[in-house]
């Protein structure tokens, strides 16, 4: 099991963040659950460097350009440097402000050369009766890991999120049984990119309305691998509840 703590902007003092990265630290020690945090970009730098703990760092997201000419962006190549081996790619409040499946892959394949682990966002905004959801679904998969070598797209981690999941309370979180449903959907799609036993190897979690509430019956009815949080990851109760049940 895996959870990823998107951090999102809720951490904006490194105080906070230090206290924050204390709780995962003591949470990785006494459970088997990997602990992945993404800070703000800011506030990562001054977290992760120097990181040799159980519990490791995320960018929230990379710049698609690698050369200089890019003011306000943070290439994959600083943050490997800053000390984050993960990026998340693809959120869909990236996608939200305009990010498209083209830059998306741009970010998968810069995200690889310099060694981080890409986390790719995919997920529906709303679904619908003719089930185009799954359309949207894997065009984000196909279009992120087309450009991949076979090699390259074994180091993925996929995380199904549907938009409309996101931000919202544990109800209108997915149910267990459609969750189900998708996470063998994408391994279907992983299957064509994938050669035949490697889906199956390949990370998927689930991120939308995730907490203490839900965490372990969602985990208990699909097969996921683990869970992207945002909300209540900051929350340091939320967090070591979500932990907990996760763990027992
Ligand atoms: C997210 O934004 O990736 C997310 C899962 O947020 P939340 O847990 O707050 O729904």
């Amino acid at each position: 099991m895996i959870i990823i703590a998107n951090w999102k902007a809720y951490v904006p003092d490194v105080a906070r963040g230090k206290k924050l990265v204390a709780l995962a630290k003591r949470l990785a020690s006494t459970t088997k659950i990997k602990i992945v945090l993404a800070p703000s970009a800011p506030v990562l730098g001054l977290l992760a460097a120097g990181n040799r703990s159980r519990v490791a760092f995320a960018a929230q997201d990379i710049s698609a350009s690698t050369d200089g000419v890019a003011t306000g962006e943070s290439t994959a190549a600083a943050f490997a440097s800053a000390g984050a081996t993960y990026t998340i790619v693809g959120h869909s409040e990236r996608r939200a402000l305009g990010e498209t499946d083209a830059v998306v892959a741009e970010k998968m394949r810069r995200a690889l050369a310099q060694g981080l682990t890409p986390i790719l966002c995919v997920g529906e905004t709303q679904r619908d009766a003719s089930a185009e959801y799954l359309t949207v679904l894997r065009t984000q998969i196909g279009t992120a890991l087309e450009p991949l070598t076979p090699k390259e797209r074994l180091g993925v981690i996929i995380a199904y999120e549907p938009v409309w999941a996101i931000g919202k309370t544990a109800a209108e979180a997915i149910s267990g049984s459609d969750l189900t449903e998708m996470v063998l959907y994408i391994r279907k799609v992983l299957g064509e990119y994938l050669s035949h036993k490697a889906p199956a190897r390949i990370p998927v979690l689930y991120g939308g309305s995730v907490d203490p509430t839900n965490v372990r019956e969602l985990a208990a009815a699909s097969q996921v691998d683990g869970f992207l949080v945002g909300r209540a990851s900051v929350n340091p109760d939320s967090f070591t509840g979500l932990v907990k049940a996760l763990h027992t």
